[in-house]
């Protein structure tokens, strides 16, 4: 099966708190029958998991009312552990950043002009991750208003999160919107939704 994913980002946990809320999280899905608590490295590509657990006997409701549920999706890795996570395929620049001080936005990828992302602007970003990664904390100056802003409370639009658990559906068709709100209940969090491939 496919070599896509839909990944869920908890954008809130602390990575203290990500093992026990991985744990729970997964005993919940294998209960509901979404997932089992096997483990299968088949079709997973995941940063930081190379297995995932198979899906379960009710699988099919997460996933939105897709007619002829026509296939039977993969493996859903679970990641913990302080990382970044960009949608789509390759590259680990977000497309833009925006201070929430003062709204002003840094644009790193203007696909438009320019398929290479502006390295001298998002180089500050980048070495704040790597620092956030290693230690849980980092700023990065607003280059329009000057404040030293936490890189987690950048926005960096869809397509780039930061967070300390990740979940990959691996080859599932679309999640239902209504397992996504019931799964930010149960994590109780924030989170950010992705796709992409391998
Ligand atoms: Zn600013």
């Amino acid at each position: 099966m496919g070599d896509f994913f839909e990944r869920i980002v908890d954008v809130d946990v602390t990575e203290e708190q990500a093992g026990a809320l991985a744990a729970r999280t997964i005993s919940w899905l294998v209960a509901e029958g979404v997932i089992t608590p096997e483990l299968s490295s088949e079709g997973v590509y995941s940063p930081g998991a190379d297995m995932g657990h198979p899906p379960g006997r009710n699988w099919r409701r997460a996933v939105a009312d897709t007619p002829g549920a026509p296939w039977t999706p993969g493996p859903v890795a679970v990641m913990t552990g302080r990382n970044s996570y960009t949608a789509g395929q390759g590259g680990d620049e977000a497309d833009r950043a925006t201070c929430p001080r003062c709204a002003r936005t840094v644009v790193v990828i203007d696909p438009p002009g320019r398929p290479e992302p502006d390295e001298a602007a998002w180089r500050p970003f980048r070495e704040a991750v790597a620092v956030w990664r290693r230690t849980g904390a980092a700023s990065v100056a607003c280059p329009s208003c000057g404040t030293a802003v936490p890189v987690t409370e950048w926005d960096f639009g869809p397509g780039f999160a930061l967070g300390a658990l990740a979940f990959d559906f691996w080859g599932w068709p679309p999640l239902a919107e209504g397992f996504h709100a019931e799964f930010r209940r149960y994590l109780g969090h924030r989170t950010h939704v992705h796709t992409g491939k391998f």
